[in-house]
């Protein structure tokens, strides 16, 4: 592939990381429940290292980087061993038909867009499509965000080139800034620290929101009201007046709305920076176990996930519940070695299949990687990310996505699965609460005219909050009538 940037380490480097590690590995105190202070010590967490290993900044030379890997090193975990082995539990339900997972964020995360604003908007956006699923799919949706470390981004280009300049292409906040200019574009390691530092309030917030009152169940419905109230989305109209008659009966029944104050949410990202993620992975005291408290959920990008490189060797060695990108292109040999060296024990929840096949391949594509997965015995969550097959551009030049499209893959996805009898377990989707213009069409229809004023995203298309909200609606009447069936 030619965009695969290979990039070998050197003895001398790996000495200097392993000392760096080692320093911060004194005086360590286990946390009960938590994890041992500093990065996990297991010599075989660095067997990535010696591999090949695509889509790195080239910043290991960078006067800062040790100071920068030492800093993360030393920073507390983001998130805790045991949020995670609950996420395991809940992910191996969906796998099993009995929940459905709703991932959904930025394509790309900024430092500048983690505003209380904005991170308000995209959590009320997932809770609110969570109501409308949970009530179609009549299970528990699991609601986890591409938040808090949605910053780094692979590139087909290691370089962009404008009006004769060619600088090193953008690859997310924690590598270098977009502005096209030469310091704005070098890779800069002190970066590495901001991505913990702007995770870290992002996940504050949400922990706030989401445990704090602001998702009780009947505001989180009452906020559809708005988008209800918009002529262009009648057609919803009747599940709307269902979910409304099933919450007044749970209330007449004297349900616990105290208990539905709050609920559960989990935060994930591509793990893509190894150096990032190594420096965050630590020990559960109570198992001895390698967790990477970077997020609850990490997965494996289309362009990273090859067998013998870095990115699968390093996440095969990490407790945490796993996910790998799958496109078009994927052979089922390619998803039974995955399995193999991902989930060799074949543990409930751990591994977590994402499709990107495009809404012209799904119906073609799939079935034989999902027969011949189920046929090894093996059982993955099955996730469709709708999105990434389906990117075009404008007429006027944007990164864009058509909203029917994106609709017809997740159909295709719910397609496949039922004729094979399979569960269609979730739904990864680019999305923000905010009223951007990025993906064409929808009920209240985007126009390419709008991009000029309202194209906010510096990487890929994101669904609006209307959009978002009609796509629960059309997937919510989905599962409800495969529930009748
Ligand atoms: C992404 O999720 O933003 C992404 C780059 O996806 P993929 O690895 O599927 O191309
Ligand atoms: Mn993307």
């Amino acid at each position: 592939m030619c965009y695969v940037q290979l990039l070998h380490s050197s003895r001398c480097f790996d000495a200097l990381t392993r000392r760096i590690f080692r320093v911060s590995e004194e005086n360590r105190t286990p946390l009960p429940g938590s994890s041992v202070a500093g990065p996990a010590t297991d010599p075989q967490l660095d067997a990535w290292r010696d591999l090949p290993i695509a889509q790195q900044p080239t910043w290991r030379e960078h006067p800062d980087y040790s100071a920068s890997i030492s800093e993360l090193g030393s920073r507390p975990p983001l998130v805790f061993a045991g949020e995670v082995d609950i996420l395991r539990e809940r992910l191996a339900a969906a796998a099993q038909g009995k929940a459905f997972l709703l991932q959904g964020g930025d394509c790309a995360e900024t430092f500048d867009g983690a505003t209380a604003d904005k991170i308000s908007s995209r959590v009320k956006t997932i809770l609110q499509m969570a109501v409308v699923l949970t009530y179609g799919a009549s299970m528990p949706v699991i609601k986890m965000g591409r938040m808090a470390g949605q910053f780094a981004k692979p590139r087909s280009s290691n370089d962009e080139t404008r009006d004769g300049v060619t600088l090193p292409a953008f690859r997310g906040d924690i590598v270098n800034g977009y502005d096209f200019t030469p310091e704005s574009r070098a890779h800069d390691p002190k970066r590495l620290v901001q991505a913990y530092n702007t995770s870290s309030a992002t996940l504050n917030l949400i922990r706030a929101f989401t445990q704090g009152g602001f998702a009780d169940l009947r505001s989180v419905h009452s906020w559809n009201a708005g988008f209800m109230a918009n002529p262009a989305h009648s057609a919803y109209e009747q599940l709307a007046g269902e979910i409304d008659s099933a919450i007044r009966f749970m209330d007449a029944c004297g349900a616990d709305f105290e208990a539905l104050k709050r609920t559960e949410f989990f935060a994930s990202h591509e793990a893509l920076l190894l150096d990032y993620e190594r420096a965050l992975t630590r020990t559960d005291s109570r198992t001895g176990q390698p967790y990477d408290t970077s997020g609850h959920f990490l997965w494996i990008g289309e362009r990273t996930r090859q067998l013998d490189h870095a990115h699968v060797d390093f996440l095969s060695r990490v407790r945490n519940p796993i996910g790998v990108k799958l496109g078009p292109n994927t052979k089922p040999e390619d998803a039974l070695e995955l399995i193999e060296k991902l989930d060799p024990n074949r543990e409930p929840g751990r591994l977590t299949f994402i499709t990107r096949m495009g809404a012209q391949n799904i119906r073609e594509k799939l079935p034989n990687l999902v027969e011949k997965v189920t046929a090894s015995g093996a059982q993955v969550l099955w996730v469709t990310d709708p999105m990434h097959g389906n990117t075009v551009t404008s007429e006027n030049g944007y990164k864009t996505r058509k909203f029917d499209d994106v609709m017809d893959e997740v159909r295709g996805f719910f397609e496949v699965h039922d004729s094979l009898g399979t569960f269609p377990g979730g739904l990864h989707v680019e999305m923000t609460g905010d009223d951007v213009a990025e993906c064409l069409g929808g009920a209240d229809p985007i126009r390419q005219e709008q991009f000029d004023d309202l194209y906010e995203s510096v990487c890929d298309p994101r669904l609006n909050h209307k959009q978002s909200l009609e796509m629960a609606f059309l997937v919510s009447g989905a599962l409800q009538s495969r529930g009748r069936r």
